[in-house]
């Protein structure tokens, strides 16, 4: 039975891609609600706490200009 250590080493490496897929974080511009969790460029949807439109141009232009 000790015999199959030998065979172990030939087996391939199982990689996992989904593990270095980075979700980021996306809150609400107004009210700082978490809006959800993903990998996405643009999106437009209303904020379910204070119901109002948020937009992807709005949160990304409010990084670049930080007053
Ligand atoms: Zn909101």
């Amino acid at each position: 039975m000790g015999t199959d250590i030998e065979n172990y080493e030939s087996v391939p490496p199982i990689i996992q891609n989904n593990t270095n897929v980075e979700l980021t974080d996306y809150f609400c511009p107004f009210c700082n609600y978490k809006l959800f969790r993903g990998n996405v460029i643009e999106f437009n949807m209303v904020c379910s706490h204070c119901n109002k439109l948020v937009k992807s141009a709005m949160i990304s232009a409010e990084e670049d200009s930080k007053y």
